[in-house]
């Protein structure tokens, strides 16, 4: 077992996780020092110890959380903005995407800037326009369908939201928003006709950093705006929040964040 764990700490430690996981350690030391005032001190120390060094201490908290909101009418932990990646899947670094899609022709860097091809743009747009015209319902369908490693996907409404919960064996691991679902299903089957000797790997990776073309929303075609990300309870510790996001006001869910 790892001990410290980066992904759950330091820049990405979730302030409501950690607060919920330090309210649970502080209720179990005290269940415990009722009998023995020693050890329960212990607990409360070694569990706090834990919560700092991996984030959270009781199991799967980023897994349960989003169910555990779900069942609420707000969603405090605004893991809802936070929506995962079709990329989540794969652990491929930035770079080897940016090599591929550039290799394939698909991005290319004009001054300091990287642009997307617009033959590939028209068809992803084709396939996002394919897919916002389904229920949610058939769009878990084909979410499901299409990638390995996922054997089934639920649709969970958080706060009035859609949140396609991605699983495998009844755990669900990845969470996507309705808009991203359909922008990163939509990209993943482009790379698929338009580069199909890419790596799969990479493909899938791909579909996070090409959220950051959208100018229109993949659910509903509004087009984006950029906001400033708010400094309250926004999930994660404020002073380490990117400065910008890119919405849709009309869904009201982030596709991309801007960082500083
Ligand atoms: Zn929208």
């Amino acid at each position: 077992m790892r001990l410290r764990r980066p992904e759950y700490t330091g820049e990405n430690r979730c302030l409501p996780c950690t607060v919920v996981n330090l309210v649970l350690v502080g209720i179990a030391a005290l269940a415990v020092a009722r009998r023995s005032r020693p050890v329960g001190l212990a607990v409360g120390a070694v569990g706090a110890g834990l919560v700092w060094t991996r984030g959270y201490v009781v199991p799967s908290t980023p897994r349960f959380a989003p169910r555990l909101v779900s069942l609420l009418p707000v969603d405090p932990f605004r893991h809802g903005d936070e929506t995962g990646s079709l990329g989540d899947l794969d652990g491929v670094d930035g770079e080897a995407v940016l090599a591929g899609l550039s290799r394939e022709g698909i991005v290319g860097f004009a001054e300091d800037r990287v642009t997307l091809d617009p033959t590939f743009e028209e068809r992803w747009g084709r396939e996002m326009g394919a897919l916002r015209r389904l229920s949610d319902r058939a769009l878990a369908d084909e979410l499901g369908e299409g990638l390995d490693g996922v054997s089934e996907v639920e649709v969970l409404s958080v706060a009035g939201h859609t949140r396609f919960a991605l699983g495998e064996d009844g755990t669900p691991g990845t969470f996507l928003s309705r808009p991203v679902a359909i922008a990163e299903l939509g990209a993943l089957r482009t790379l698929h006709r338009s580069a199909p000797t890419l790596d799969p790997g990479v493909r899938t990776a791909a579909t996070r950093p090409l959220r950051g073309f959208l100018e229109r929303c993949p659910a509903c075609e509004s087009p984006l705006e950029e906001r400033e990300v708010r400094g309250c309870c926004g999930g994660r510790d404020p002073r380490d929040l990117p400065a910008a996001e890119v919405v849709c006001p009309d869904c009201d869910r982030r596709l991309f964040t801007l960082d500083e």
